[in-house]
C-alpha cells in the first residue's frame, strides 16, 4: 500500500511536522515551516548525513558558507547567464507560465461555436465542438501569450542601502560553489592530500515558476552538498580515479538510503542520457525514489570534471590546482558531486515510514522510521494521572532520559489513545509507569520499581528496572534491534 499526497499533507499538519508558511495571511506561495516534530526530524536527517559522510570520515571536512557570495561566482558557475527557463505571459491577465509547461494544461476556452460559452478542455485536446486548439492563455482564455523570454530563477537583491546594479546580489542557488571557491583555503589550513571531499549543509534559493508538491518542489529550500576531488591522473583498480569514486559514491548513498529504512523496491538508479548532460558533465546519475507523485529524483550524483575549479580560476585570477608531490606537477582535481535536498529526503522517509494495520479491528496510522530519524524517542507515560506518585516517577523517568534523547510526557488521554498518538508520529518505544512500579503506600505495598516498555513495531511489552532503562534505550537508538535487547527482560502481563 502506498500513501496519498494529501494524507501525508494532513498529518504532517495535524502533528505538527509542517505547516504551510504565514498560514494566518493565506499562505507563502510553495513555502513551509517545519513544526515541533518537523524539525526533529529534519535535524536528525542532518545529523545523521553529517555523521555518516563527514564526522566518521577521514578523507572529509565541512564548511558553512554565507549565502550571499561575490555576484561574480554567478557569472563563473554560468548560473547569471543559463539558470534560466523559457517564459510566456499572458498580456491580459498577466499570469506567466513556462513556455514548455503551457500545453501541458486543462486550457479555458469561449467557443464561437456554441454563442460563445465557457469551456475547460483537457490539456493537449482540441474543442469539441469546432475543433479548435489552444492559442490563447489557458488560464482566462482571452489574452494572447508574449512570445518565450528567458527567466533568471536566481532571487535578486541589493546589497548596502543603495538600490542599483552595482549593488546587485543574490541568494544562492546551490550550495556548491562555495565549496568551490574555497577550494585553496580549505586545502591550505587543513593540509589535505587528494582524494578529499568538502560538505556542505544549508539553504538555497531558486524562484521557481511551477513549485509544487508539496515539500518536493519549494523556492526555499535545505541541500546537503558534498563537492569530492579526485587527481585525474590516478587510477584505481585500473580505472580513472573519477570514474571509480563516482561509483563508490552512488553505492555509498544508495546504502545510507537503505539503511535508514527507504525501501528496496522504492529506489532506482537512472542514469542521464548524453543529451540530458550538463555540457561540463562526464556523466550523471539520479537516485530516483517512488514519491506518492510516482518516481522521481531525490538526489543526483554527478561527475562535474574539472569545470568548476576551472572556471573559478579564470575569472578569479587565482589559481586553484593541487600539487601532486610524485608526479610534481600542478593539476586540477576533477570533483565527484552527491547533491541531496534535504526536504525531499524528509518527504521520501515519511512516505516509507507510512503504514496503517489494524489492531483489535481499529486501524492504526504508524510511522515506521529507523529509531535514529524518529522526531521522539521515547514517550512515558502513566497509566493513572491522578496518582501523585506515578506522575511524579514518570516526569523523573522523562527528565532523565531527556539528558541523552528527545523524551515527551504525554497523560492527556486514556492509555490506548496515548499509544495510538506515539504510533502515529513514530515514537519507536513508550514507557508506562503504572500501580505495580510505585506501590499503594496506604495499603503499605512498596512498589517494584519496574515500568513496562512498548515497541511500536511488534507492540510486544517488557517489564524491566527504572535504572536500566538509560542502558536498554542506548541499545535500542544506537542500532540494536528490539528483538535481540528485549530478551533480556520478562514480557509484561
Ligand atoms: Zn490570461
Ligand atoms: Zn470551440
Amino acid at each position: 500500500m502506498s500513501v496519498t499526497m494529501d494524507t501525508l499533507v494532513s498529518l504532517c499538519k495535524r502533528r505538527g511536522f509542517i505547516f504551510q508558511s504565514s498560514e494566518i495571511y493565506g499562505g507563502t506561495g510553495s513555502c513551509y515551516d517545519y513544526g515541533p516534530l518537523g524539525v526533529e526530524l529534519k535535524q536528525n536527517i542532518k545529523r545523521l548525513l553529517w555523521r555518516d559522510f563527514v564526522q566518521s570520515r577521514a578523507d572529509m571536512v565541512g564548511i558553512d558558507a554565507s549565502i550571499l557570495m561575490h555576484p561574480m561566482v554567478w557569472k563563473a558557475s554560468g548560473h547569471l547567464d543559463h539558470f534560466t527557463d523559457p517564459m510566456v505571459d499572458c498580456r491580459d491577465c498577466k499570469l506567466r507560465f513556462r513556455a514548455d509547461h503551457v500545453d501541458a494544461l486543462p486550457w479555458t476556452h469561449y467557443c464561437p461555436a456554441t454563442k460563445g460559452n465557457k469551456f475547460t478542455i483537457p490539456a493537449g485536446e482540441p474543442c469539441s465542438h469546432c475543433g479548435a486548439r489552444r492559442t490563447l492563455c489557458p488560464d482566462c482564455g482571452k489574452g494572447e501569450l508574449t512570445a518565450p523570454r528567458q527567466f533568471n530563477l536566481m532571487f535578486k537583491t541589493f546589497m548596502g542601502p543603495v538600490e542599483e546594479d552595482a549593488s546587485v546580489a543574490y541568494l544562492r542557488p546551490e550550495t556548491a560553489q562555495a565549496m568551490f571557491v574555497n577550494f585553496d583555503n580549505v586545502l591550505q589550513s587543513m593540509r589535505l592530500k587528494l582524494p578529499f571531499g568538502i560538505a556542505q549543509a544549508g539553504r538555497s534559493f531558486r524562484n521557481e515558476i511551477t513549485p509544487g508538491n508539496f515539500i518536493f518542489r519549494t523556492r526555499e529550500f535545505e541541500q546537503m552538498e558534498i563537492e569530492y576531488f579526485v587527481n585525474p591522473r590516478d587510477a584505481v583498480d585500473g580505472r580513472p580515479a573519477d570514474e571509480h569514486w563516482h561509483d563508490r559514491w552512488i553505492a555509498d548513498c544508495m546504502a545510507w538510503f537503505r539503511r535508514y529504512g527507504l525501501r528496496e523496491e522504492n529506489l532506482r538508479l537512472r542514469e542521464h542520457e548524453k543529451d540530458e548532460l550538463s555540457h561540463y558533465s562526464k556523466r550523471t546519475v539520479d537516485i530516483d525514489y517512488r514519491f506518492p507523485i510516482g518516481w522521481s529524483e531525490l538526489m543526483g550524483i554527478a561527475n562535474r570534471t574539472d569545470f568548476d575549479l576551472k572556471q573559478h580560476s579564470k575569472f578569479s585570477g587565482k589559481s586553484l590546482t593541487y600539487f601532486d608531490e610524485e608526479r610534481k606537477e600542478h593539476v586540477v582535481p576533477y570533483v565527484i558531486e552527491p547533491a541531496m535536498g534535504v526536504d525531499r529526503a524528509l518527504l521520501a522517509f515519511m512516505a516509507d515510514a507510512y503504514v496503517e494495520d489494524e489492531v483489535r479491528g481499529e486501524k492504526r496510522v504508524v510511522l515506521r522510521f529507523h529509531p535514529e530519524l524518529a522526531p521522539v524517542k521515547v514517550a512515558v507515560l502513566p497509566l493513572l494521572k491522578k496518582r501523585e506518585e506515578i506522575v511524579r516517577a514518570a516526569h523523573a523517568i522523562r527528565a532523565d532520559l531527556a539528558k541523552q534523547w528527545r523524551v515527551v510526557y504525554d497523560d492527556t488521554a486514556a492509555i490506548g489513545r496515548l499509544y495510538r498518538r506515539q504510533d502515529e508520529v513514530g515514537t519507536p518505544y513508550c514507557v508506562t509507569v503504572d500501580v505495580q512500579t510505585v506501590g499503594d503506600s496506604e495499603k503499605g505495598e512498596t512498589g517494584d520499581g519496574k515500568a513496562t516498555i512498548r515497541d511500536r513495531d511488534s507492540m510486544e511489552q517488557i517489564r524491566a528496572p527504572i535504572d536500566a532503562l538509560p542502558g536498554l534505550f542506548h541499545d535500542l537508538l544506537s542500532g540494536g534491534a528490539w528483538s535481540q535487547v528485549a530478551v533480556r527482560f520478562p514480557a509484561a502481563k
